[in-house]
């Protein structure tokens, strides 16, 4: 019997493509996983599901008989908006190992700014010794916006740590051990309480340039911002004009509406903005290939794949 076969499709450079390929197909000795270029146009249409990473819309959709899809992204906000009504279901990458990433990197860069980093790096350039009061955890709050999985990782972690910690979703969350806000009265009292607020949220229509000047205008003077979900959630002029009237102390930016960031864009080289290459949480090829081996398994065992993206909601 031949084995199912099941395009790798993806604008990864070559050689890392065949990493994934060659993983795959060791822990699936039961499946054929082939780059998409190399299928002839005659398979095609026996293949059921895809395994994509950022792939070119035009090839994903020359596989006419998917049924789903199985992003190695936890993000898939690029597939969603570039292929307009998917005859196939998007099932993206949910990895309890990528939001403990994430959550080290939320925990971490939230220290960063709560224990003033930027400012004696400042005073360090100026040779200027000066001590500022170093408060309590517990007198930090933390608001997290966006409670899926890396959200509420990040949440959780936080807690552990002693922060005081506020939680925003779009459907109640109960029994979370933290203070959770839901809809636009409940974000103004999340932000309006914030030393941090620390953006987890998917892009969708409704949080594109959620983050503008009359949310800024609600932050606590001084605030501290992380973004690690995507970039045009923020509007970049109001955050410029924040960071410029002290609203927001310092941003530590891992997403941009454009990457790389240009090299001309002022944020590259604001005081108070601190750019990350997109890494608070990349995929971890040992973890995500096993994750996806399971729900390939299950596939072919019981025809059920992994709950899909909501193409309504928009994540
Ligand atoms: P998720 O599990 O889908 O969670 C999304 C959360 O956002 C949910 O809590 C959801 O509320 C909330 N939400 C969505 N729209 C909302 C709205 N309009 N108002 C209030 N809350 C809203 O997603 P995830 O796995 O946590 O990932 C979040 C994002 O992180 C991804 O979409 C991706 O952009 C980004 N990401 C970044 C990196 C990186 O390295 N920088 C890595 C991976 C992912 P409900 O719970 O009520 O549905």
């Amino acid at each position: 019997m031949t084995k199912p076969l099941i395009p790798f499709i993806s604008q990864l450079p070559l050689v890392e493509q065949l990493q994934w390929v060659e993983r795959l197909n060791q822990l699936m000795p039961n499946v054929n996983v082939t780059i998409a270029s190399a299928i002839e146009a005659i398979d095609k249409s026996q293949c059921e599901l895809a395994i994509v990473a950022n792939p070119l819309p035009e090839e994903l959709l020359s596989f006419t008989h998917l049924i789903w899809v199985q992003s190695l992204w936890a993000g898939v906000e690029r597939l969603v908006s570039e292929i307009e009504n998917p005859s196939f279901e998007i099932v993206r990458l949910v990895d309890p190992c990528l939001a403990q990433t994430m959550a080290d990197a939320v925990v971490a860069w939230s220290y960063y700014l709560h224990r003033d980093m930027p400012l004696y790096a400042s005073q360090q350039k100026n040779k200027h010794w000066l001590q500022h009061r170093v408060s309590l955890t517990t007198e930090c709050t933390i608001g997290v916006l966006g409670l899926g999985e890396l959200g509420l990782a990040s949440a959780k972690k936080l807690a552990l740590n002693g922060f005081n910690v506020l939680g925003w979703s779009q459907q109640e969350k109960a029994g979370e051990n933290m203070q959770c806000y839901v809809g636009p009265s409940g974000l103004h009292q999340v932000i309006s309480q914030s030393d941090i607020v620390v953006i987890l949220l998917p892009l969708t229509d409704k949080t594109t340039d959620l983050l503008d000047k009359t949310l800024f205008s609600l932050m606590k003077s001084g605030a501290g911002l992380i973004n690690f979900s995507r970039g045009k959630i923020i509007n970049d002029n109001d955050l410029m004009s924040a960071l410029t009237n002290g609203i927001i102390s310092h941003a530590v930016l891992d997403v941009f509406a454009q990457e790389p960031l240009p090299v001309e864009n002022s944020l590259w080289s604001h005081p108070n903005v601190t750019v990350l290459p997109h890494i608070s949480a990349p995929t971890n090829i040992d973890t995500a290939c096993n994750i996806v081996k399971n729900n390939i398994d299950e596939f072919f065992l019981t025809r059920q794949f992994p709950p899909s993206i909501d193409l309504a909601k928009g994540y």
